[in-house]
């Protein structure tokens, strides 16, 4: 086995490891830097971002739109140095533009998030800084100057060692097993769950309705109560909702016995929805219910929405009594959907639950057990909201891991 000594080995070429491998190299130019990394290449995952446009940041990002035990504490501290355009100053600096669509979220300028991995490699290679590949590092061990690394073919030996594994879910989606790795070390993890992620949901109905979108209000619901509410584009799939606003809502790993509820005209109170389907079912009292939601919402939907109304979408409206049009008006600000449990990591963006957080300085992101040993990312019990907050996090870690080992 090849024996090979470094000042530091980043484990895990993703978002977090690659910032923090180039601000360490700046930082330490004569020294010997290292990522290893599992897959056959660097930012496999950065290349799936955004649906491919690589969402790296959100402007303003604060403490708010994150979550795992203690993270509101130490993203105020974070972000304090390492906010938002600290982290794009950074990728200025490497040559990356970028640009900020209307809700804060920022793309490269070329929409492309190759552009994103292209900077951070081509920095990387300008510093010297090793990417050994198809490595997956098996083992740790504590040694009296640092570190040893057993990964495929060679045993690294490192003064400094970044964890940057990530989450459950790999680059493709696959369930990555970093987290015996990081047991192995005797680092206290919390419960690991799908976080991002379309919700599995009970209905029949759902069928006819894979591929429609539509703008609403979502709340998740437990025992009758509103637990969290957002607002966006409501996507159905076959048997799931999906949209960025169900995937804030995603987060808990039970979501089983848990509803969602989705109100489709949020900016109408209920007189007003009464209103106007009364208007719709006196226009042409002697066609099929069915149509009244024409000019409203998808042909499916409606039909849909009748259905789960239990009504039959040939009755003529004027046989619809005062008592289905209360129910079909319901229907419309509160259309429940029981969901399912929430346990597939490969459909979800994030793991929610990690390292937990009284393990690291909150200043360095160093271990408080295991001295000269970073972790960083996702790795950690930090997941974000949509909309760039998980790569701001993995960037700005990156950042302060770099400047601090
Ligand atoms: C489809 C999809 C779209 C997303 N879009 C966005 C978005 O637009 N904006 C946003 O903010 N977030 C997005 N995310 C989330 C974001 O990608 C992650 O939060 C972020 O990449 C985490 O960075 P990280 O460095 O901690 O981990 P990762 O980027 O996952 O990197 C971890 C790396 O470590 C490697 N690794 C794991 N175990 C080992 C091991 N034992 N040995 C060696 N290497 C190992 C992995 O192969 C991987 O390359 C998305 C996620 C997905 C799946």
């Amino acid at each position: 086995m090849r024996k090979q000594r470094v000042f530091a080995a980043v484990i895990g070429g993703g978002a977090s490891g690659m910032m923090c491998a180039v601000r360490a190299a700046e930082r330490y130019r004569d020294r010997k830097l290292v990522i290893l990394e599992k897959a056959d290449r660097v930012g496999k995952k950065l290349l799936v971002t955004g649906n491919g446009r690589c969402n790296l940041s959100h402007v303003g990002a604060g403490a708010a739109s994150y979550h795992g035990e203690g993270s509101g504490e130490l993203i105020h501290l974070l972000f304090r140095k390492y906010h938002d355009q600290a982290v794009l100053s950074a990728f200025r600096a490497l040559g990356l533009l970028t640009h900020t669509d209307s809700e804060g979220r920022v793309y490269p300028l070329s929409n492309q998030a190759a552009s994103v991995l292209d900077v951070l490699r081509r920095r990387l290679a300008q510093l010297g800084v090793e990417e050994i590949c198809s490595a997956e590092l098996q083992n740790i061990q504590k040694t009296a100057e640092g570190y040893e690394i057993a990964a495929a073919d060679r045993c690294i030996c490192a003064e400094k060692v970044i964890i940057a594994t990530g989450g459950k879910a790999d680059y493709a989606g696959r369930e990555s097993g970093s987290r015996e790795l990081l047991r192995s070390l005797g680092l206290s993890m919390s419960r690991l769950s799908p976080s991002l992620s379309p919700v599995t949901v009970k209905s029949e109905l759902l069928r006819s309705l894979k591929g429609i979108r539509a703008s609403a209000q979502v709340s998740l619901i437990e025992r009758q109560r509103i637990i969290k509410t957002e607002r966006g584009e409501v996507q159905f799939t076959e048997n799931a909702l999906s949209g960025i606003c169900v995937f804030n809502l995603s987060r808990r790993g039970n979501l089983g016995g848990c509803e969602l509820s989705l109100n489709l005209l949020p900016d109408f109170s209920q007189d007003q929805i009464i209103a106007e389907i009364d208007t719709r079912l006196r226009r042409d009292p002697n066609a099929p219910v069915s149509e009244i939601f024409t000019g409203m919402f998808h042909k499916n939907l409606g039909l849909a929405l009748i259905k789960a109304s239990g009504l039959k979408p040939s009755t003529p409206c004027h046989h619809i009594s005062d008592k289905e049009i209360k129910v079909l008006c319901r229907r419309l600000s509160d259309w429940r959907f029981d969901c399912e449990e929430n346990r597939d990591f490969k459909k979800s963006q994030v793991t929610a639950g990690g390292v937990r957080l009284n393990e690291i300085d909150f200043h360095t992101f160093e271990s408080k057990r295991h001295r000269g040993l970073y972790i960083i990312g996702e790795a950690l019990d930090v997941d974000g909201d949509c909309g760039g907050y998980n790569l701001q996090f993995a960037f700005a870690s990156g950042l302060c891991a770099g400047d601090s080992l």
